[in-house]
């Protein structure tokens, strides 16, 4: 789909600011018309041939600036159940960013000029999120010890508990990404999002914005969901077997039933920036704003700063010093 603009022919796209659809060339709200663009290799708007990877199910046209979504990749068996539309806007993402790596002081300077900045792209990562219903059964013995002396005798006394433990633990949306791009250990930092705001699917959202279809199915990826689950299950009850000197395990159940599995897109701004023929990537949570990614580290700067490091170093062997000689 193409949301062009009933005014002016404008694209119109998903603002955060608005919580609307908006046409920025003519700046009017809900002015959308929806065209199709069910074609993988030419644009619908100017007709130039696509570059699309694998996974993609929503893009811009290099060509014309277009902002589209591939309508094949996004129903029937790719019909995302949910969206969670993005909150943080692109000029709030490019501040959030500004303000996390000003402070760094061996940041390059092109990292935060606008030029650079304005290359970063919202996408929206493919989710599935599982509901389990965990069943922990637990049985074991337990002992506490109690030592007191009187005159020169020690006593211990030991105790013995029969612990039994029944639980039903309900984990509502464990969320897996399904992107075979994103890093696993960026995604999992990238939480928490506020599942709560969640919605029913629509597609409008997802104008302005890339995004990519599951690149794997809710079958492959559930593991990682039942490895949480059976984890988490784990800490629950060890939290409720605290107090004792020791505990023997005689039965251990965590049985783990599947409940339902959604399919839902989440919102990230990517940034990608090229320093000294690497790549680093930066991501701001389009939901909270959370900033992921460590700044590259330019010589230049570090040189300036390392001559004040060493002084600094040097006082505190002096400190260390004086006081050893207070003590011996
Ligand atoms: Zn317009
Ligand atoms: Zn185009």
């Amino acid at each position: 789909m193409i949301y062009k603009c009933n005014n002016c022919g404008g694209n119109v796209i998903y603002s955060p600011e608005k919580k609307a659809m908006h046409c920025s060339h003519c700046d009017s709200l809900e002015s959308q018309n929806p065209t199709p663009q069910n074609s993988l290799e030419q644009c619908a708007n100017c007709g130039a041939p696509l570059k699309l990877e694998e996974f993609t199910s929503a893009y811009k046209c290099e060509h014309c600036g277009v902002y589209f979504i591939l309508d094949e990749k996004v129903s029937g068996v790719y019909l995302p159940h949910l969206i969670l539309p993005f909150q943080v806007s692109r000029a709030e993402a490019k501040e959030k960013l500004k303000q996390e790596f000003k402070k760094r002081i061996f940041t390059p300077l092109a990292f935060l000029s606008e030029a650079s900045l304005s290359k970063m792209e919202g996408s929206y990562v493919p989710f599935f999120l599982y509901d389990y219903t965990s069943q922990v059964d637990f049985e074991g013995k337990g002992s506490k010890v109690r030592v007191w002396r009187t005159g020169n005798k020690e006593h211990t006394e030991t105790s013995i508990y029969s612990i039994q433990r029944n639980m039903t633990i309900d984990f509502d949306k464990i969320p897996v990404d399904a992107s075979i791009k994103m890093n696993d250990s960026v995604m999992d930092l990238m939480e928490p999002y506020q599942y709560q705001s969640l919605e029913a699917f629509q597609e409008k959202y997802m104008s302005g914005f890339f995004s990519e279809f599951y690149n794997k199915t809710a079958e492959e990826m559930k593991n990682r969901a039942m490895d949480k689950a059976g984890r988490d299950s784990e800490t629950l009850l060890q939290e409720t077997i605290q107090g004792y000197s020791s505990v023997t395990t005689l039965h251990k159940d965590i049985h783990l039933m599947e409940d339902k599995i959604h399919y839902a897109l989440l919102p990230v701004w990517i940034y990608d920036f090229r320093f000294r023929s690497k790549t680093f990537q930066f991501h701001v949570n389009g939901q909270t704003g959370k900033v992921i990614g460590k700044s590259p580290i330019s010589i230049s700067k570090v040189l300036l700063y390392s001559g004040s490091l060493f002084v600094f170093l040097l006082s505190i062997g002096f400190l260390i010093r004086g006081i050893m000689e207070v003590f011996s």
